[in-house]
């Protein structure tokens, strides 16, 4: 077991007249007291702790520099002290909150002084979002955190740790992908392929995806019924209620998920790439046969801490058409119902499949080359024991402007 750490970098999001008030009141009774104490060449902490114990700082600001200065004052010479020291915190004086309801979804708790904090919304790097489910969580852990303001913007950054399993030494080759589809209907489905190539063992959960839509239609009717009789406070209650029962059932699928590949041999896990998804020109077709935005980046961040913590590799690739390619013969085909995908290829065997598994190997196949193993196929030059295209030169066009589509779309 290894432990990881990194800086989650955290901007608040435009602090109104009141909140950047107490901020830089913050901030300046910090610096009063870090000089102060700096000049009194307190070497100790209890040395520190009688300065800075009489300013208007928060505890977990006081605890920072009680441990901070004597740092100080031990390693520099006495020398100048620049502005610039961003306000510390100790480990316990920040919290988080998630109200994925919001436009802007996650929340931090800022001390000011004694008994006093802000509650100030903030937009985390969009690439640490696995940190910042498994802190949420409670599946890692807070460290001191750093206050500061720059260009006018104020940041946060927070030192966050977790448990992680060193993976094994086998080559990318060698492991089993697995296909993780997040749906409307299925919440989620995986399956993988087995030694002989048939896909094997899918798993489907369906019932949570039938609790998740029916309580986000309770909030939606609910809490709007409740706005607009101005009950704007209980409708808070009542909506962070049923998200926290909505992540709960969030955070047992996404173990379920762990757990099936912890039980597949070499198993990498295989997500659908969100960055394709955001930049796709259908994305809003993507999206209505899928949970809103924030349902599936919250299932991929926790997927994703989760599978770290178990040593498991997790891969993305591009997400187009994996829902509706047939894994069989690579085939464009429909869904004449949500549940059932069906093949137009007369030459095809296979006809109907479960959509939702259907989409699960069409992710898992693509593991290795990140794109559909039809498409690479096409692309292929087929130098090999064919000895040379027994495609017509039209063919050759339609794979070249299909080329350059994926291009595009790829870039
Ligand atoms: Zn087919």
């Amino acid at each position: 077991m290894t432990t990881l750490t990194k800086t989650l970098e955290l901007k608040l999001v435009e602090p109104n007249a009141h909140k950047r008030r107490k901020l830089r009141e913050t901030r300046e009774a910090y610096q009063q007291a870090l000089h102060d104490a700096f000049d009194a060449g307190c070497t100790t902490q209890t040395e520190a702790n009688d300065v800075v114990v009489n300013y208007k700082l928060s505890g977990y600001a006081k605890n920072a520099l009680k441990k901070y200065v004597p740092q100080l004052t031990t390693t520099y010479n006495a020398g100048e002290l620049h502005d610039a020291h961003p306000v510390r915190f100790t480990n316990e004086g920040l919290r988080l909150d998630h109200k994925p309801e919001n436009a802007i979804e996650w929340y931090v708790k800022i001390p000011h002084h004694e008994d006093y904090h802000l509650w100030m919304p903030a937009q985390p790097n969009p690439e640490q979002r696995d940190w910042l489910e498994a802190l949420n969580a409670g599946d890692a852990t807070m460290g001191e955190s750093r206050l500061f303001e720059r260009d006018g913007t104020w940041y946060l950054h927070v030192t966050a740790t977790r448990d992680a399993e060193g993976g094994s030494e086998v080559s990318d080759e060698e492991r089993t992908p697995i296909g993780v589809d997040i749906g409307e209907a299925s919440l989620v489905t995986v399956c993988h392929r087995d030694d002989h190539g048939c896909p094997t063992a899918p798993e489907l959960w369906a019932d949570e995806g039938k609790t998740v839509r029916r309580l986000r239609k309770t909030y939606f009717t609910a809490t709007r019924r409740l706005q607009t009789r101005g009950s704007e406070r209980i409708a808070e209650s009542f909506g962070d209620d049923l998200w926290n029962q909505i992540d709960d059932v969030f955070h047992r699928v996404t173990r379920e998920v762990v757990d099936y590949a912890e039980s597949v041999k070499n198993p990498v896990l295989v997500l659908e790439n969100l960055t394709y998804i955001r930049e796709s020109m259908d994305y809003g077709e993507y999206m209505n046969r899928r949970l809103h935005g924030w349902g599936f980046a919250k299932l991929h961040a926790q997927i994703r801490y989760k599978a770290v913590e178990k040593g498991i590799p997790v891969k993305t690739v591009n997400p187009r058409n994996t829902s509706k390619e047939c894994h069989a013969c690579g085939e464009v085909g429909y869904r004449p119902q949500q549940a059932t995908f069906k093949c137009t290829n007369d030459a095809c065997w296979m006809g109907e499949y479960q959509a939702d598994v259907n989409g699960a190997v069409n992710i898992a196949d693509r593991y290795l080359s990140g794109e559909s193993r039809f498409r690479e196929h096409e692309n292929d030059d087929d130098s090999a024991e064919d000895g040379g295209r027994l495609t017509a030169p039209q063919d050759s066009q339609a794979d070249a402007t299909k080329q350059e589509t994926l291009g595009t779309y790829a870039s």
